[in-house]
């Protein structure tokens, strides 16, 4: 197959092209490095299956030769990188979608939008099934994503119904793993890199809101499934073991052997308190299920930040 991956550079895009030429398919990596990193698909430049296009997909693009599925994965999704660019999170899940979409559209190709489980905003249902619609804030400061991705979903399923294009779309849940920037202000890359430096971990709010960790291979092993079959879902991919912030701070502690105290900081506004995805359609349609336990994950998540000393240290703010 030859898979066109946008947002390539980044972390679940790099992980996702890595599996795909692991397996024989060609990649196109589409990418303009906004939160992506050169370092992540520098191992694949080599590859002759692998093709680099630096381009900002909300702009025009073009593909050439034909393209066999679309995996759209461009969009800033920590809220520190999507609340530094509002409009181009926007413009991303919107035009970037669109364009996306033409791109399968012509090459009847496969197309998979890597959603969020921000569409279920805070949810008041629990643990989260596909068929709730959300409870989101469409005019709160993270609304720049959450409505972008609803949008890219709403127009995703407007090119199957109008189209007849294979869509399907994955809602993610909360995704950890090697390759994460160890700055990008995400709760499992902070506390690593807190712990590693003896700095204070930074709980937000009093540390009991909820989210479930998905360790990035068993996220990686639920999209490749996707991209294979033509499931439209949405389907929910994510590890349903739910624990609190706080619960985080100290295994992280625990695993790393850190002596870092915990320093609370305010709960960003409109911040979920509890987030767990149902994974049983994921189950039924896909055959997939998470196999990596949140403490392995982590330990093999804080050993790849202690293999880049001046990584982490370059992120601490002391
Ligand atoms: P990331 O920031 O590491 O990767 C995003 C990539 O998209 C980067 O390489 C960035 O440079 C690129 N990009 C952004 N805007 C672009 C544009 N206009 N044109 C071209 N490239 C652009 O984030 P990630 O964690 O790898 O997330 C990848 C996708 O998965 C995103 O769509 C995100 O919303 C979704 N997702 C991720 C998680 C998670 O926990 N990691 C959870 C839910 C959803
Ligand atoms: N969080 C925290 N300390 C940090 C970063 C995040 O307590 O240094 C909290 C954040 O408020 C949220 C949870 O951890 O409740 C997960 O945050 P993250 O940014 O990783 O993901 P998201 O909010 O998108 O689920």
């Amino acid at each position: 197959m030859r898979v066109v991956v946008t947002g390539g550079a980044g972390f679940l895009g790099s992980h996702l092209s890595a599996a795909l030429l692991r397996r024989g398919d060609q990649v196109v990596c589409l990418d303009n490095f906004s939160t992506g990193r050169p370092e992540n698909v520098e191992p694949f430049l080599a590859n002759p299956g692998f093709t680099l296009i630096e381009t900002d997909v909300t702009e025009s693009f073009d593909v050439a030769g034909r393209v066999d599925a679309v995996a759209h994965l461009a969009s800033p999704a920590s809220p520190p990188d999507y609340h530094r660019m509002p409009l181009e999170t926007l413009a991303v899940g919107s035009r970037g979608t669109e364009n996306a979409l033409r791109l399968a559209a012509r090459d009847r190709a496969r197309f998979v939008l890597a959603s969020t489980s921000e569409v279920y905003g805070d949810p008041i249902v629990h643990p989260q099934r596909e068929e709730y619609w959300g409870n989101v804030n469409p005019v709160g400061p993270r609304s720049v994503y959450d409505e972008a991705k609803r949008y890219a979903e709403a127009v995703s399923m407007a090119y199957r119904r109008s189209y007849d294009l294979n869509v399907g779309i994955v809602r993610i849940f909360n995704t950890y793993g090697p390759r994460m920037r160890p700055q990008d202000g995400r709760v499992v890359t902070s506390f690593i890199t807190q712990a590693l430096v003896g700095d204070p971990l930074t709980i937000y709010g009093d540390g009991s809101q909820t989210r479930s960790f998905c360790y990035v291979d068993d996220l990686i092993a639920g999209i490749v499934a996707m991209i294979d079959s033509s499931v439209s879902g949405p389907v929910n991919i994510g590890n349903p073991v739910e624990w609190t912030v706080g619960q985080l701070a100290e295994v992280v502690l625990t695993l790393t052997g850190s002596t870092s105290t915990i320093e609370y900081h305010p709960l960003p506004t409109d911040d979920p308190t509890r987030r767990r995805p149902d994974i049983g359609l994921a189950g039924q349609l896909l055959g997939w299920a998470p196999k990596v336990p949140v403490e392995e994950g982590l330990r093999r998540t804080i050993d790849w930040f202690r293999s880049r000393p001046d990584d982490v240290l370059a992120a601490a703010p002391s």
